[in-house]
């Protein structure tokens, strides 16, 4: 019987360890905690986004090719993962439809974690927790992994699982990725992804509370990230959706030497030609309560600041230039931002194994036989929205498809 050894009980590797196992492999699932699955505890507010609705694939991100990232994703279609979950795992998935994003019915994280875990020991897998694989190594056309007890174990294959580097009290420490640098793996920057940025703007720090939907972009020199959504301004700065999707453009700015992005926002739904009637003379109102009529009173306020137009002005009194520089501001503002929360807070890696590096039908190595990567690992995530689950799933089952066949194609 082939032996695979899946080092990791995150969400890729239990997903490899379930397909290794039905494939008919001696499987063995290594994870360094007490429990596994960490991740998926605190996902989605601990509701755990298992996968979008539907899916856009433009909106992974990567510095690998975008058509091999594609083909590893269509291996495994939503709707199969979908019905995976639904029918194989008995965890119903229910709709949130404003967002696109797929829950458990039950409403808890722990539901899909305990699911995956629990189906993983039915069909075979067995599993050795608080074990952190310290090395892999080749040897006589199969694989030695290392623990940190001492403990050597073989195996014909190996599937690498052990994440990136966000949020590393969840297990995922960054040893994988230096274990397959080791290996000899071409490894694309890392950088921390769908994190909150920060300020030291006064007038925006103390807006900390509010929230509301808007359209941001963050600009570079080598990359463009636009996304409509949610905004929260925090103690230190800002989150929400639309912050989070577009915040790699700004954190990979500030690794180099590269000026930093440009952050811009357009405050509310209206347009340059809507805010233009939306300030025309109306009676005694005043430029204030124009956009309090669409914004929240504090920030309506700390645009004007911003915008340097006195709050008191009635509309019929509103110079032309004043006009022009608060239009300016609500449709395409400049988010003042100085850093980012960086891995602590941040829901993915950016960076990691190049895709060029595995073969996207089977997720083995091209630079080792037997060797196979799944998840964060690898260079590649999405959005918040279930895009990064989707990933997780879709990688880790192929790779567990392919580590159980004894002739691989
Ligand atoms: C706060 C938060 C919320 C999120 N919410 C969502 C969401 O709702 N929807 C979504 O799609 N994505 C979400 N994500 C992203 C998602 O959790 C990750 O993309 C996904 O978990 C990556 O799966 P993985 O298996 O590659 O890595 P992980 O889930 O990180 O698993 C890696 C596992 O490997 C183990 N490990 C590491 N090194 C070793 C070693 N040397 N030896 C043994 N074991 C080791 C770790 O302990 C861990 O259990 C969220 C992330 C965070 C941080």
């Amino acid at each position: 019987m082939r032996r695979v050894i899946v080092v990791g009980a995150g969400a890729a590797g239990s997903m490899a360890a379930i397909f290794a196992a039905t494939g008919g492999a001696d499987t063995l699932l290594l994870e360094r905690t007490r429990d596994g699955g960490r991740k998926i505890l605190i996902s989605g507010g601990g509701r755990c986004n298992v996968l979008p609705s539907r899916v856009d694939e433009s909106r992974f991100v990567t510095d690998s090719s975008p058509n091999l990232l594609k083909k590893i994703v269509r291996a495994w279609p939503l709707a199969e993962q979908r019905a995976f979950f639904e029918d194989t795992l008995g965890i119903p998935l229910e709709e949130e439809t404003e967002s696109l994003k797929l829950f458990p019915a039950s409403h808890k994280a722990r539901d899909v974690r305990d699911g995956l875990l629990d189906y993983a020991r039915r069909v075979g897998v067995r599993m050795r927790m608080e074990s952190r694989v310290i090395d892999i190594a080749p040897v006589d056309g199969g694989w030695e992994v290392a623990l940190d007890d001492g403990t050597v174990l073989k195996a014909d294959a190996v599937i690498i699982a052990t994440g990136g580097l966000s949020v590393p009290n969840t297990g995922s420490d960054g040893a994988g990725l230096n274990m397959l640098k080791a290996l000899g793996h071409t490894m694309h920057p890392t950088y921390a992804a769908l994190t909150p940025l920060t300020t030291t703007d006064a007038a925006f720090n103390d807006l900390s509370g509010i929230s509301l939907t808007v359209a941001l972009t963050a600009k570079s020199a080598k990359q463009q990230a636009t996304w409509r959504g949610g905004f929260l301004f925090t103690h230190h700065g800002y989150s929400g959706p639309s912050v989070l999707n577009v915040s790699h453009v700004a954190v990979r700015t500030r690794a180099g030497h590269a000026p930093a992005a440009k952050v811009q926002v357009q405050w509310t739904a209206l347009g340059e030609k809507e805010w233009e009637e939306a300030l025309k003379p109306h009676g005694a109102r005043t430029v204030t309560g124009a956009l309090r009529a669409e914004l929240p009173d504090r920030l309506a306020s700390a645009l004007l600041a911003k915008a340097n137009v006195e709050p008191t002005r009635p509309l019929t009194e509103l110079r032309r230039d004043e006009r022009l520089r608060l239009i300016d501001t609500l449709v395409r503002g400049d988010l003042p931002w100085q850093g980012d929360e960086g891995y602590k807070k941040a829901e993915v890696m950016g960076g990691g194994v190049a895709l060029s590096e595995i073969d996207p039908r089977t997720m083995e190595s091209r630079r080792h036989k037997g060797l196979f990567l799944c998840g964060e690992v690898l260079d590649a995530f999405g959005p918040i929205g279930g895009y990064n689950f989707m990933w997780a799933w879709a990688t880790g089952r192929s790779a567990g498809v392919a580590a159980a066949v004894r002739d691989i194609p």
